[in-house]
């Protein structure tokens, strides 16, 4: 038996390690378990995240945009440049520079930090203890006072398209393809087959999305969602709603995908075939049946609002809990977590968790949606502001999408912010700060932005909302 800690940590992802070097920070003896290994056989921090999902799928939007941007959109600004070209192994290269930078910077603040970290498998076993497993198949038991399970997410997949991971990719064998694919094909017309597509689109590929639903990003307000899939089917994705793919086989160097739509039959050929159809909380194995952890219907470790387990002094984080599988937010559940277990009255906010999809231009929003409201029987009121007109977004030639403020109808409070449109990502953040501080619309409406931001595009939203924007005609009664 090795010493105990305050704070054991399964999972060095961003809700692991975020907590673990919270928890350190807060005078707990913290060890944090990743069984991630780097290819010479060492432990590799940062999770999904910063491996194979937020920050390399990000680069790669960005190499990508710069290249399009360059081929396709200089000439309006009178720059001509000689024919773009691409590299995509450069461009990969760059991508695995930039996570192996970050990755390693976890590895510092952990030990700038105080906090352990120990390379192999963890699961939780009957009084509050972890069982870890290392790569040559040695077990030890830790014992911890308080245990955090913060093991994350994997791609879901589905029998019609069995991945070969050379054809038949996931997300992250789509991060390091080697060459651009001629026509890609995507079964799935979510977050990551819109980043992902995009990515590929703008280097070339004809990019064609299978999505199984009738409608376009569900979770997405829906006015935001029409005028996204407007502006993205005009840069070249050809995104076929109320697709169910059948069958999906590798045949001479290409994949055959069969799918129905709207009661026919179609088959399709691509050079690759990308399948993003969700991921689903990585909980095989994790605990034992008499750890007192349960898992709820749809296989979440189940949790409370504080992220407690249904074991004592066990608490879960992140993808592997209920909630949106976002980076930020389990971030916040390990901080929360790490402040609790340190005698803290914290709490998290669910409402405001902001959503961002990196599609040029960006999706982004937080609250509640139009159709949600109107679900519920809430009465609100709504003011857009289309980038058309606004000076800055025009300047950039850039003025597609809109911002959408919505407010409640009587107490002005605002209940949401939807963008689609340039900087939404950091556009979408000033609304959330914004909801934190129960900021009416009339608030925004009242403070001063600065002159030409892509940020009077909220402020003209916030005055829309009754009637008094400046810069385009109001279609509502003044009150
Ligand atoms: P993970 O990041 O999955 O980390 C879990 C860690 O636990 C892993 O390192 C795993 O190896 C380890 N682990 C699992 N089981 C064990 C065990 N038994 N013992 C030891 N270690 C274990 N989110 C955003 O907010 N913004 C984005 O832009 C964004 N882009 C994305 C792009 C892609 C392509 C993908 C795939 C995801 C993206 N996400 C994004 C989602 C984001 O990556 C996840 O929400 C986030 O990583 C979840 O954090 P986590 O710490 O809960 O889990
Ligand atoms: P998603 O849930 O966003 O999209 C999956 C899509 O696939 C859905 O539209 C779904 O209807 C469709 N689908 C499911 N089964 C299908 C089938 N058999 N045939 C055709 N379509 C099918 O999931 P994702 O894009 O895989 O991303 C997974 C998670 O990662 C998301 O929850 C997301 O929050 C997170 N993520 C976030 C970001 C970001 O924040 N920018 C980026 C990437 C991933």
């Amino acid at each position: 038996m090795s010493e105990k800690y305050d704070v054991v940590i399964i999972g060095a992802g961003p809700a692991g390690y975020v907590a673990a070097i919270k928890a350190a920070q807060l005078g707990l003896n913290t060890a944090c378990v990743e069984q991630w290994l780097d290819d010479k056989g060492k432990i590799l921090l940062g999770g999904t995240c910063l491996n194979v999902g937020c920050i390399p799928s990000k680069a790669l939007l960005d190499s990508s945009y710069k290249f399009a941007e360059a081929r396709d959109h200089l000439g309006v600004h009178g720059i001509s440049v000689e024919a773009a070209t691409i590299n995509v192994p450069a461009m990969i290269a760059r991508k695995d520079n930039i996570v192996k930078q970050l990755t390693g910077g976890i590895a510092g603040l952990f030990q700038h930090n105080g906090v352990t970290a120990i390379s192999g498998t963890g699961k939780v076993i009957a009084g509050a203890k972890v069982e870890v497993t290392d790569k040559d198949g040695n077990v030890q038991i830790i014992e911890a006072a308080n245990i955090i399970v913060a093991a994350g997410s994997v791609p879901v997949h589905i029998p019609p398209a069995p991945l070969d991971n050379e054809y038949i990719i996931d997300s992250t064998g789509a991060l390091d393809l080697t060459e651009v694919p001629g026509r890609l094909g995507i079964i799935g017309a979510g977050v990551i087959g819109l980043e992902l597509g995009s990515v590929w689109g703008r280097l070339g590929s004809d990019v064609v999305m299978l999505e199984a639903l009738e409608e376009f990003l569900p979770l997405v307000d829906a006015q935001i969602a029409k005028e996204a899939a407007k502006i993205l089917k005009k840069q070249g994705l050809d995104i076929r709603l109320g697709a169910r793919v059948t069958n999906a086989e590798v045949k001479d160097g290409a994949v055959e995908v069969s799918y129905s739509s709207a009661g026919s039959e179609h088959v399709e050929t691509f050079d690759k075939l990308i399948v993003a159809v969700g991921r689903r909380p990585r909980s095989e194995e994790l605990f034992t049946t008499d750890s007192g952890l349960t898992l709820d219907e749809r296989g979440y470790i189940y949790v409370n609002d504080f992220c407690e387990t249904e074991a004592p002094h066990v608490y879960a984080i992140g993808d592997i809990v209920r909630g949106p599988m976002l980076a930020h937010k389990g971030s916040e559940e390990g901080v929360m977590v790490a402040e609790r277990i340190a005698g803290k009255q914290a709490q998290m906010n669910y409402d405001y968790i902001p959503g961002v999809i990196y599609t040029h231009p960006e999706v982004a929003g937080v609250g509640q949606t139009e159709q949600a409201l109107k679900a519920n029987g809430i009465d609100y009121k709504v003011g857009i502001f289309p980038f058309a007109a606004s000076g800055r977004a025009l300047a950039s030639s850039e003025a597609e999408g809109m911002v959408k403020l919505i407010a409640h109808a009587e107490t002005d409070r605002i209940l949401g912010c939807h963008i689609v449109g340039p900087g939404a990502a950091d556009l979408v953040q000033e609304v959330v700060i914004a909801m934190e501080f129960g900021s009416s619309a009339e608030d925004l409406a009242l403070t001063v932005f600065a002159h030409p931001t892509l940020s009077e595009a909220v402020h003209e939203a916030a005055l829309a909302v009754d009637g008094h924007a400046i810069h385009i005609a109001n279609r509502k009664k003044r009150k």
